[in-house]
């Protein structure tokens, strides 16, 4: 993963030193002597990383910081605090004033790089969710990362040392955290599974088992995914790590734990992992936007189009035949000029209502255009597809349409219905809506109120409405 970094620091030997090991790691380092051309660099270089002392003379880091994170251009970009200030307050008033994070001097490799790369993995994964939101035209989103904060975490130990344990859950106590200990990965794995943990703190040997494979493990558990991971060490345990913060693991500390930095490292994690969970809400909110018809709560056209296509190549390992019907309104435009818009409105969402209740929860049903609807029924042969599609048109023609405020007028609506199977993976969405188009066409020609399929499209041969 190669990125762009900016060193700040007033002192030229600490730059110096820091480019070199991020060079040695093939990182494109950017420099900068003091915060105004700090802020300089960063708006026009887009760094994907800024590494920000803090002790500087005229702006401080804390103030740098501040408008970095003010400026919309700069916002985005992750900044670590680096102080060679030992008191924790300092470290957690960098993470008040917007840092994504920091590291204590000397600055350590194993320290840099991890915290380096979790940010840059974030960074990679920001910049793709922006990527989308504006392709939705839903900009502005990513603002008020503030809204999120670190605190009143639900926080998971798994710890074997009771000594460490209890420790670990007194600081999380007084932090305000809810915690909750386990002994043995099984545990964790299972606890993690049922509950909703905003953190899950990890010692790097729990009972019977490497913290390093649980971790891998709770990575890729469906329910623990995404929670971030803190892992509990002594120093000669920092070589083993390394291969922890490649699986996955966010962050770390070493024992003897200290209260103040094991506190602002939750805060941090956590934070962070509100703020990407707000943001991946807000994506699946537009995606299902971007696939979904307003009126009718249907999926539209553009989702019908790729779900069929790929119903359509799982027949080449299924070997068994999808059906697609199309269906619509007998005489619509009528209940348009007669009622007005409105009631025709009120005829579709009920129509749409009817279809989903209908069908079995293999089928799709989509919104296909004005007042014509899809139905994508997977495994389906053609008289399957006819039964299904019968029995549909059968329940609609006999339903009374309530329409107008009081829903005292009804309405009888019918509708009619081309349906195409086929066994061909090749065939493409388009070929088989085509065929069902024509069935439907003819099953207008015959008289409407009916279900015809492409291969008998003879308007003799059609399913005549027995009832109706
Ligand atoms: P046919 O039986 O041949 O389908 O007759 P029809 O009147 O339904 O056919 P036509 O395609 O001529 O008319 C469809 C009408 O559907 C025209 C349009 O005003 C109406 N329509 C299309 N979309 C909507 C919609 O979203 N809401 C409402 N209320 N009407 C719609
Ligand atoms: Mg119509
Ligand atoms: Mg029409």
């Amino acid at each position: 993963m190669t990125a762009r970094i900016l060193v700040v620091d007033d002192i030229p030997a600490n730059v110096k030193l820091l480019e070199a090991k991020l060079s040695a790691e093939y990182y494109e380092v950017l420099t900068a002597s003091n915060g105004r051309e700090c802020l300089d660099v960063a708006a026009h270089n887009s760094p994907d990383l800024i590494l920000l002392d803090i002790m500087m003379p005229g702006m401080d880091g804390f103030e740098v910081c501040q408008h970095l994170k003010a400026n919309e251009a700069t916002a985005h970009i992750p900044v670590v605090m680096v102080t060679a200030l030992s008191e924790i307050s300092d470290k957690v008033k960098g993470l008040d004033a917007g840092a994504d994070d920091f590291l204590s001097k000397p600055v350590n490799d194993t320290a840099l790089f991890a915290r380096v790369r979790s940010l840059l993995r974030l960074k990679m994964m920001m910049d793709e969710l922006r990527v989308r939101q504006e392709s939705y035209g839903q900009l502005g989103i990513m603002e008020n990362r503030d809204a999120e904060t670190g605190d009143q975490a639900r926080v998971l130990v798994v710890e074997n040392s009771t000594f460490t344990a209890r420790r670990l859950t007194t600081y999380l106590a007084d932090g305000g955290h809810e915690v909750e200990h386990v002994q043995t990965g099984e545990q964790a794995r299972q606890r993690a599974r049922e509950a909703d943990f905003d953190l899950i703190i990890v010692g790097i040997d729990v009972d019977g088992e490497n913290g390093l494979r649980l971790c891998s493990h709770l990575r890729s558990q469906e329910e623990s995914r995404h929670v971030p991971q803190l892992m509990v060490l002594e120093d000669a345990d920092l070589e083993r790590l390394a291969k922890g913060l490649e699986l996955g693991v966010s962050d770390y500390l070493v024992k003897p734990l200290d209260k103040g930095e094991l506190l602002a490292r939750v805060r941090t994690q956590v934070r962070r992992r509100r703020y990407h969970e707000r943001l991946r809400t807000r994506i699946q909110k537009s995606v299902s936007m971007a696939f979904t018809d307003p009126l009718t709560g249907l999926f539209n056209r553009r989702y019908l189009t790729t779900h069929l296509d790929r119903k359509l190549l799982d027949i080449g390992q299924s070997g068994k035949p999808v059906s697609v019907a199309i269906f619509d309104v007998d005489l619509f435009k009528q209940v348009n000029d007669t009622y007005g818009h409105g009631p025709g409105d009120e005829v579709l969402k009920l129509l749409a209502t009817i279809a989903t209740n209908n069908l079995r929860s293999i089928d799709l049903v989509a919104r296909y255009g004005g007042e014509e609807f899809v139905v994508v029924m997977p495994e389906t042969s053609r008289e399957q597809a006819m039964k299904i599609m019968e029995r549909l048109r059968k329940r609609v023609a006999q339903t009374d349409f309530p329409i107008g405020v009081e829903g005292n007028t009804r309405l009888a609506i019918t509708i009619s219905i081309g349906v195409a199977t086929t066994n061909d993976p090749d065939d493409m969405a388009e070929d088989v809506l085509e065929r069902a188009d024509v069935a439907l066409y003819q099953a207008k020609k015959a008289g409407r109120n009916r279900c015809v399929d492409n291969s008998n499209a003879d308007p003799a041969e059609a399913y005549q409405a027995s009832d109706w």
